[in-house]
């Protein structure tokens, strides 16, 4: 590799990092980091802090405390920069105007009011643009967004704690569920509802197991709760309809207005999931966590729609009870090990990024 790239490939490397700053707050706006280089020193950073506020560009040319520097500096960023008006003005016009002689991008926008004209916005001012660099890991850091715009769907995350021999849960139908997390591993499952717009159980789930669904041993806004109540049985008594968190009820009954509730009327003598990703994809809502239970994450399973999944394994043995879900586990892309606990990590391989 010559030097050159080597050079790229390292502040690409810091855009990164820092662009994963801002993984529970940017949605539905892509993570996006941005660094300014010149004469071999870093002069500026920034990444995208949260919807609405400064793009990365702007904030780490806000960071640069010598202004001049700019017109010899080299701007690497992980996304194309915007060429359109949003929220904030064009980060390609801003560029321009600083008089930033190279640009180094990781990967190209696919919103279709950006897609390539936040390159061709630089190189008509007659700036060099080099495009390409880690694109790869450019593209995984921001595939929730990749898959929302090029799917038109949530990207879809499973995730389940399962016994030694393979249960989700006693077979039950009252009381508490067996814990099958420690102290530890449930603050990572707070982290990973954290980092989700919406997070979805099916009606057992909420009946049996009462989950409130909210961030609470992490710190990150709460998604939005998402029930399959079909026949509209669910009790107003539940901790889903506490008003701590927006919930959606997907039903097909007509339900009593409860504050903080909306309900969306699918029709289940047709295939839900189809209805329930297309409503959520027009709600903007960019990512999924499936967190149960056993039935509604093999439906996701077997309609092939998820794109990752977590399984932690628990040394307890139940000996009967409910079948925890499987994957193929040729799909299996790492295990981990976390706070005593095997995590394994599964990867659709299909996946368009
Ligand atoms: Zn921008």
């Amino acid at each position: 590799m010559n030097p050159k790239n080597e050079e790229d490939e390292r502040y690409m490397r810091r855009c990164l990092q820092l662009a994963a700053n801002g993984l529970c707050h940017t949605a539905p706006n892509p993570m996006v980091g941005a660094v300014l280089v010149c004469d071999g020193r870093i002069i500026g950073e920034g990444y995208h802090v949260r919807c609405g506020q400064a793009h990365a560009e702007v904030n780490a040319i806000r960071s640069v405390k010598d202004p001049a520097l700019l017109t010899r500096a080299t701007l690497y960023v992980s996304l194309e920069p915007c060429a359109h008006y949003g929220k904030t003005p064009p980060c390609a016009d801003l560029i321009v105007e600083k008089g930033i002689p190279r640009i180094v991008v990781g990967c190209q926008d696919p919103f279709a009011r950006v897609a390539g004209r936040g390159i061709q916005k630089l190189r008509d001012a007659g700036r060099e643009v080099v495009t390409g660099v880690l694109e790869d890991e450019c593209r995984a850091l921001i595939r929730r967004f990749l898959t929302f715009h090029n799917c038109h769907r949530p990207y879809i995350t499973l995730k389940w704690a399962e016994s030694a021999d393979g249960y989700l849960d006693l077979n039950r139908t009252a009381g508490a569920p067996v814990r099958l997390s420690n102290d530890l591993t449930a603050m990572l499952v707070h982290k990973k509802r954290a980092e989700h717009s919406a997070i979805l159980v099916g009606t057992r789930t909420a009946l049996l197991d009462n989950p409130s669904l909210t961030v609470r041993h992490w710190y990150g806004p709460s998604p939005v709760r998402v029930v399959i109540d079909r026949r509209g049985v669910l009790p107003a008594t539940l901790r889903l309809f506490d008003g701590q968190a927006p919930t959606l009820v997907v039903t097909e009954e007509d339900c009593q207005p409860r504050p903080g509730v909306e309900y969306f009327r699918a029709d289940f003598r047709m295939p839900l999931l189809p209805q329930l990703l297309d409503e959520l994809h027009r709600r903007n809502l960019q990512s999924l966590l499936v967190e149960g239970g056993g039935a509604t994450l093999r439906t996701f399973i077997e309609a092939g729609l998820w794109d990752e999944a977590f399984v932690e394994e628990s040394p307890v043995r139940l000996g009967d009870g409910v079948p925890a879900p499987t994957i193929d586990r040729k799909k299996i892309c790492r295990i981990e090990q976390h706070f005593g606990r095997l995590i394994r990590h599964y990867w659709e391989k299909k996946n368009p990024f």
